[in-house]
């Protein structure tokens, strides 16, 4: 899950890391309001999910009230890597020394929780990653043992040299260490912190975002979804409870388990389709669910063949065929659907599904090479 700058900058304040205030502007006047409250010059900054809002004219310096006005106007409602500005933040604009750049991510490989580092931060920092990678320090924390060890000192030093710098950058990346795993993140980054004229360091961006499977354990944390960061679809599915994702092919599939989900959408591509999604209904026997499925995959109009495949385990297949009759009573299916039923009840799943005119295969090549033959 991803978060805003300023719902970052607030975990950050939580965390004990220092960063200017802020305030959103809810419109134009509130902008001006704003900025003259901080009576300095301000930066107008775009709320969007994306980086580089700075480069694409969303973030932007005013050096009165009028201006903040006026540059809000510009940032409001434009368009950022395809996401539109629907929120806008204010804050009072830093004089800047230097700018750093710090980061965290989960390294899957290497069982560890990577810290990135460097003395050239800001908004070229991916084109310093390919082109000078030797100016971003990497090392491994391991989680076990923790953020305190002679080499994160060491690497502290090289980048942030003078002795109070280094401890207060240092207490500032323990805090976002401390952050990063209390709220299971899968990266947490500062870019820039910055260095000011009087020598304090200070966060001026931030970039949080959370490992979902970690959500379960917050739900101090759910209120700051946006829904935004999904298409309708998975909105939809997310508040069902299927775990659903939107492709760009035209098989719509309904899956138990998200293994036998993706095998399924191997398989598809294997025999020349190409799956309009994924969608795992789930272990559970539960009628409604496959309605909810069938609902939302028809939402998608590239959709031109439907395949159920159920592999009953915990799931029985008498209620999958129930879910099945139920969705062909409430809605128009109409495009082409292969069943394929096996396992736990398939025989009364069958005789249901028959008796509404409804075949279906336990072999899956043999219903995949027909769904895409229906397309
Ligand atoms: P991003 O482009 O989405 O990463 O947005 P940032 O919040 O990082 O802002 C982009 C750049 O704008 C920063 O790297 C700074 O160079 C500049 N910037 C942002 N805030 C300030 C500020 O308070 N003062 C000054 N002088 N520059 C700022
Ligand atoms: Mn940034």
């Amino acid at each position: 899950m991803k978060i805003h700058e300023y719902q970052g900058r607030a975990l950050f304040e939580e965390y004990g890391i220092p960063c200017p205030p802020s305030v959103l502007a809810e419109n134009r006047k509130h902008a001006s309001e704003i900025a003259s409250e901080y009576a300095a010059t301000v930066v107008v900054k775009a709320q969007v999910l994306s980086g580089g809002r700075g480069k694409a004219g969303g973030v932007k310096l005013a050096d009165s009230p009028e201006e903040a006005a006026q540059k809000f106007s510009q940032i409001m409602g434009m368009e950022i890597n395809s996401l539109k500005v629907e929120k806008v933040l204010i804050t009072p604009a830093i004089d800047i020394a230097q700018e750093f750049y710090v980061g965290l991510a989960v390294d899957r490989a290497g069982h560890s929780i990577t810290l990135m580092l460097s003395g050239s931060g800001g908004v070229d920092i991916e084109t310093l990653a390919v082109e000078q990678p030797e100016l971003i320090h990497k090392l491994p924390i391991d989680p076990a043992a923790g953020f305190e060890n002679a080499e994160i000192d060491n690497v502290l030093t090289t980048v942030f040299e003078a002795p109070e710098r280094v401890s207060q950058a240092k207490s500032i990346i323990g805090n976002l260490y401390r952050l990063f795993v209390e709220k299971d993140c899968s990266i947490a980054e500062i870019n820039p912190l910055v260095l000011t004229d009087d020598d304090q360091l200070l966060a001026i961006d931030s970039k949080i975002n959370f490992d979902d499977n970690g959500l379960i354990k917050h739900p101090e944390l759910e209120s700051l979804q946006n829904d935004e960061e999904y298409s309708a679809d998975e909105l939809q599915a997310k508040n069902m409870g299927l775990s659903f994702v939107s492709m760009d092919g035209n098989i719509g599939c309904i899956v138990n388990g998200a293994g036998l989900a993706m095998a399924t959408m191997d398989l598809i591509k294997h025999f020349g389709g190409t799956p309009a999604n994924f969608l795992d209904v789930g272990g559970s026997s539960n009628p409604e669910k496959v309605l909810n499925a069938l609902k939302i995959i028809l939402n998608n109009e590239k959709v031109e063949a439907i395949l159920i495949n159920i592999f009953g385990g915990i799931t029985r297949c008498d209620d999958i065929a129930k879910g099945i009759l139920m969705a062909l009573e409430q809605i128009d299916i109409p495009v082409p659907m292969v069943i394929r039923l096996i396992g736990t009840n398939d025989t009364e799943g069958r005789e249901l599904l028959g008796q509404a005119g409804l075949t279906c295969l336990d072999d899956l090549s043999e219903a995949v090479k027909r769904v895409v033959a229906a397309t």
